[in-house]
């Protein structure tokens, strides 16, 4: 969690350089308070996955863009073995690990998420034109896309315009194992 913190800080402040943001204007682009905007900055502050995200969308910003830096050295192959994928944060006992971080080359960030009994959360809306797909591997989850929910089960997908509000929540006594593959238009 600590290089976390630490690479988080960086990459805030490098995206705040990047717009000429200063820490009020991205309070208010992001919907983070600004107190705990200096907090990351600091690296005194773990960000919960709900603040990432928040803070990834008002950036127009992958939300890998923030976890760590693309592999330089990997072009035409990209080896990722399974220990380096293991869960990486957690949000109540809701597991993301990254199957591969956002790629300007490809467009794309691809997550496994596993979402416990009862789990449920509505995200806001990414930026325009982003665009989810979900994949259950295991058990029974709804999507919420489109002004209602949607019942998947495992093998089931579900792709949906994610620049409007969606959700994701998990109703049985099984905790769900499902891929999240999200694209992000050009710049
Ligand atoms: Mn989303």
């Amino acid at each position: 969690m600590q290089a976390l913190n630490q690479y988080l800080a960086s990459a805030l402040k490098q995206a705040r350089r990047t717009r000429g943001w200063s820490l009020d204007t991205t309070a208010a682009n992001t919907g983070v308070s600004k107190a705990m905007l200096g907090q990351i900055e600091r690296g005194e502050s773990s960000p919960t996955l709900a603040t990432l995200w928040k803070i990834a969308s008002g950036f127009d910003l992958s939300f890998t863009y923030f976890l760590g830096p693309a592999n330089p050295e990997a072009d035409a192959l990209e080896w990722r073995p399974a220990e380096q994928q293991r869960p990486q944060l957690a949000e109540g006992e809701m597991q993301v690990s990254v199957r591969f971080p956002y790629d300007p080359k490809y467009g794309f960030e691809w997550f496994e998420l596993a979402l416990p009994p009862g789990y449920e959360r509505i995200s806001e809306p990414h930026n325009s034109g982003v665009v989810e797909h979900i994949s259950v591997r295991s058990g029974e989850m709804e999507v919420f896309a489109q002004g209602r929910w949607h019942k998947l089960k495992a093998g089931d997908s579900l792709r949906f315009a994610a620049d409007a509000e969606h959700g994701y929540r998990n109703l049985t006594a099984q905790t769900v194992q499902c891929e999240d593959l999200i694209y992000y238009p050009g710049p």
